[in-house]
């Protein structure tokens, strides 16, 4: 299938994210959001990545240009009516994801297919939502986007080859590495990143040691880019306790019971570097 307009719902840190490198591919891509300062935050977050790549020479400032007349805002979910496909990157919550597709489905053209960056919710029971099952499928980018080369492709049930196949296409388009998964609770990157995560924040609760500490372990010990700590804090702890909710109410496992200090700093709105404050105080 032959995709030209690719419209991304949600222009937070992942989809913000996501329109930047589809828009670098060339492709037409429209960034939507609730409100306009929502958009233009995300707008604002793909200009400054790409002025550090013209000043790194590894694009030139004509380039950087082309890439941002790709982008168009969006606060209207209508503006689906003229896409063929459509990768959404709001909140992890089945409620808010199911609404979306509903809408989605009413909206977008027959052939256009309906992406999920969910982090762990299952793809089928999103689909179910519409009534183009065999068209909707989870393309799963890591975070920071730009810079992460894995994306996880999920199928849902009724998924068909085809649909499957423009997804790798495009992953591949976009200078990404497909890696297939079938449907199941986290899929395999947060069925295993996520209980680690959540085992570090029980390890802070529990005061075996400080969240430097910690840290610094699983750093320095197990050559681990950055701790588990600062990982939830990129990540978005709100993020982090839906997927472990999730991972809890899929599996029905208390092995994947959310630590409760993750759930009080979520309460208290303290969701990471987003908001500038998680485990750790950020400028
Ligand atoms: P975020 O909070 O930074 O951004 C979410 C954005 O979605 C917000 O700007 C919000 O206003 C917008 N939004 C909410 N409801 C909307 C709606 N109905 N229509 C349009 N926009 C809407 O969150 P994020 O970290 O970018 O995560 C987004 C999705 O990506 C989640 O499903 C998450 O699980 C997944 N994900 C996150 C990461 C990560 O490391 N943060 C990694 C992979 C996947």
């Amino acid at each position: 299938m032959n995709v030209q307009k690719i419209m991304v719902i949600g222009a937070g840190q992942m989809g913000s994210g996501i329109a930047q490198v589809c828009a670098q591919a060339g492709y037409s891509v429209l960034l939507n959001d609730l409100k306009q300062e929502f958009v233009d935050r995300g707008l604002g977050i793909i200009k400054k990545n790409l002025s550090r790549q013209v000043e790194k020479d590894r694009i030139t400032a004509q380039q950087m240009e082309e890439v941002l007349s790709n982008l168009t805002p969006s606060t209207d979910i209508q503006d689906a009516k003229n896409v063929d496909l459509i990768i959404e990157a709001a909140v992890e919550n089945m409620e808010i994801k199911t609404k979306i597709f509903s809408q989605l489905d009413q909206i977008a053209p027959e052939h256009a297919i309906l992406a999920s960056n969910t982090s762990s919710l299952p793809i089928t029971e999103i689909a179910a939502a519409t009534k183009r099952p065999e068209k909707v499928i989870g393309m799963h980018f890591m975070n920071p986007v730009p810079v992460m080369k894995l994306v996880e492709i999920i199928r849902g049930l009724a998924t068909t080859d085809e649909v499957y196949q423009t997804i790798e296409d495009i992953t591949k388009a976009l200078k990404k590495v497909p890696v297939e998964v079938n449907d199941f609770p986290g899929f395999v990157s947060n069925r295993v990143l996520m209980p680690m995560i959540n085992e570090a924040i029980f390890t802070l609760y529990e005061g075996v040691a400080t969240k430097e500490a910690i840290d610094e372990v699983m750093k320095l010990g197990m050559n681990h880019p950055m701790g588990p700590l600062t990982l939830a804090d990129f990540i978005g702890l709100d993020t982090c306790l839906y997927i472990m909710e999730t991972l809890h109410e899929g599996f029905g496992d208390d092995k994947y019971r959310p630590c409760p200090l993750l759930r009080k700093y979520v309460k208290a709105g303290w969701l990471g570097k987003k908001t500038g404050r998680g485990f750790y105080v950020y400028e």
